[in-house]
C-alpha cells in the first residue's frame, strides 16, 4: 500500500486528539470506539435530568501553552465557562480545612494545628531525607501528624495498596513538592495556591466533559458500537477486522492488547502483571455548598471523594430540584453493591441522595518499580511495526486530559512513514 491510512483503537480523549490532528495534516483515519458514543472516561449521560459523570467530573486545564491553544482551537471558548477551584479536606472531626491542607494549618483547631507545627519545626532542622517511595515522601514532606491524619487514610482510601510500593521517580512533577519554608510562608501569607494545574478551570456550560467528547468527534470517520477483535499484520499492511490500515495507534488497554495481535512476533506476557483499579462513581442529589472537591480521608466510611458536578454549571442539576439542593458524584475505589452505596452515603457529608451509580474497572493505572520498564519494553517491540500505544491504560500513565494530549502532539512527531 502506497497511500498512508491510520486506525485509532479507542475514541477517548487521547484517540480523538490524535486523530484530528493526523486528519489535519491530511491523513486518511478511521477511529473504532467499542461504545455506543465517543468519550471514553470522560463520557457523561443524563439521569433524571441531571448530568452524570460516569468518571470523575472532568474539568480542563493545562499548563503547556501548546496543548492549551491547541484546545482552544479545536473548542468554542465561549462554551466553556472559567471557575476558580473550591477544594477542602473533611477533617474526620466534621471540619473543613481548604485544599491544599498544608497551606491551610490556621484552618484547623488548636490541637492539630500546635501538632502539625512541631513536626514542621523538627524537619527544619533535621538532615535531608532520602525517599525512595510515596509513602516516606509523604511523611516525610508533611510530617507525621498531617500524614495521619489527612494524607495516608486518603491515599489508602484511593490506591487500595501500600504506597511504599508507588515509586518516588514517578512522582516527580505530578505532585506539589512544598519545603517546610514553603508551607509556614503559605500560612503566615494565607496564599492561595494558584500553582495546580486545576486551581482555575475550564468547564463546558452545557453537557459536561460529553461537551468536549463531541466537539472532537464531530466530523471524524468513527466507528461507533465496533470493538476491535482482531489487530492482524499481513505483509507490510494491518488489518484491523480485516480492514487494511498502514498504521495502528492503539488508544485502548494494553492489558487487553495480547489477545487481539496476530501475525507479529511481540513478546507482551509481562503486560499482564500491570495493576489497576477502579471507580465506582454514584450519582446523588447533596445538600448544596459552596465546593468544587471534597476529599474525605475519613476511615467512618470508604468513599474518598465528593465531586460537586452540580456546581460545575447552572445547567448539570434539573431545574425543578428542591430549594437547597445540588448533584454531586461520590467516589469510591472499590466495587459497591447498591445496598453497599445506600448504606455507606448515610456516613458521608451533605446527606447524599441516591440516583445512580455505575462501577468502571479501570480507572487509576497503579505505578510500581517494573511499570515504566514494561511499557517501553512493549512501545519498542510494536513501533518499528507501525503500532504505537497512546493514552492512560495503553501507556498505563496517570495522564489528565491535557496530559493525554500532550502525548498526542509527541507521538506525532515520531510515526514511522
Ligand atoms: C476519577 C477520575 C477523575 C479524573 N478527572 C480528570 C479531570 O478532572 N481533568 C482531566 O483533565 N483529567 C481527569 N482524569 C483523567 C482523564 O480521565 C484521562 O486522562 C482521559 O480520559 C484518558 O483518555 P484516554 O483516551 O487515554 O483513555 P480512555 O478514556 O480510557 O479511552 C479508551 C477508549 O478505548 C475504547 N476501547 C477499549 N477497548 C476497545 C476495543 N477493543 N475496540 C474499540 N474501542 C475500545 C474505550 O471504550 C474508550 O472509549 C480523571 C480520571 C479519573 C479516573
Amino acid at each position: 500500500m502506497k497511500m498512508k491510512r491510520y486506525a485509532v483503537i479507542g475514541a477517548g480523549i487521547s484517540g480523538l486528539s490524535v486523530a484530528r490532528m493526523l486528519v489535519e495534516k491530511g491523513e486518511q483515519v478511521v477511529v473504532f470506539e467499542k461504545e455506543s458514543a465517543p468519550g471514553g472516561l470522560i463520557r457523561c449521560e443524563w439521569v433524571e435530568g441531571t448530568l452524570y459523570h460516569r468518571v470523575g467530573g472532568h474539568v480542563f486545564n493545562s499548563r503547556n501553552p501548546e496543548v492549551l491553544q491547541w484546545f482552544w482551537e479545536h473548542v468554542n471558548k465561549e462554551d466553556f465557562l472559567h471557575a476558580k477551584r473550591h477544594a477542602v479536606v473533611n477533617m474526620p472531626d466534621g471540619s473543613m480545612v481548604d485544599y491544599p491542607i498544608e497551606n491551610h494549618l490556621y484552618q484547623m483547631r488548636e490541637e492539630l494545628r500546635e501538632a502539625v507545627l512541631d513536626d514542621l519545626l523538627e524537619m527544619l532542622v533535621a538532615p535531608e531525607p532520602d525517599d525512595d517511595n510515596f509513602d516516606d515522601f509523604l511523611q516525610h514532606r508533611f510530617g507525621k501528624t498531617l500524614y495521619r491524619a489527612y494524607f495516608a487514610p486518603y491515599n489508602r482510601k484511593i490506591w487500595r495498596c501500600s504506597l511504599t510500593q508507588v515509586p518516588l521517580a514517578w512522582l516527580e512533577g505530578k505532585l506539589p513538592m512544598p519545603t517546610v519554608r514553603e508551607i509556614l510562608a503559605a500560612n503566615i501569607g494565607q496564599k492561595k495556591e494558584m500553582n495546580m494545574v486545576h486551581s482555575t478551570f475550564h468547564y463546558p456550560k452545557h453537557n459536561g466533559s460529553q461537551h468536549i467528547a463531541d466537539t472532537l468527534a464531530a466530523g471524524l470517520d468513527i466507528r461507533l458500537n465496533t470493538p476491535v477483535r482482531e489487530i492482524r499484520k499481513d505483509g507490510e499492511s494491518w488489518l484491523v477486522n480485516e480492514e487494511a490500515f498502514t498504521h495502528v495507534i492503539y488508544c485502548a488497554n494494553i492489558k487487553q492488547l495480547p489477545p487481539l495481535l496476530a501475525g507479529v512476533s511481540a513478546n507482551l506476557s509481562e503486560v499482564d502483571r500491570l495493576d489497576a483499579h477502579g471507580t465506582t462513581s454514584v450519582l446523588c442529589a447533596i445538600d448544596k455548598n459552596p465546593y468544587s472537591w471534597v476529599y474525605m480521608p475519613n476511615e467512618a466510611h470508604e468513599s474518598h471523594r465528593v465531586i460537586c458536578t452540580g456546581n460545575f454549571s447552572p445547567n448539570n442539576s434539573p431545574h425543578h430540584l428542591p430549594e437547597g439542593t445540588s448533584t454531586a458524584t461520590i467516589e469510591f475505589t472499590l466495587q459497591l453493591s447498591k445496598e453497599e452505596i445506600l448504606e455507606q452515603l448515610q456516613r458521608i457529608p451533605f446527606a447524599p441522595r441516591y440516583l445512580s451509580h455505575c462501577y468502571t474497572p479501570y480507572t487509576y493505572p497503579l505505578q510500581k518499580g517494573e511499570t515504566r520498564g514494561i511499557i517501553e519494553r512493549a512501545k519498542q517491540q510494536l513501533a518499528p511495526h507501525r503500532l504505537y500505544l497512546l493514552g492512560r491504560f495503553a501507556e498505563w500513565e496517570y495522564y489528565n486530559m491535557d496530559a493525554a494530549i500532550e502525548a498526542a502532539m509527541k507521538l506525532l512527531k515520531t510515526l514511522h512513514d
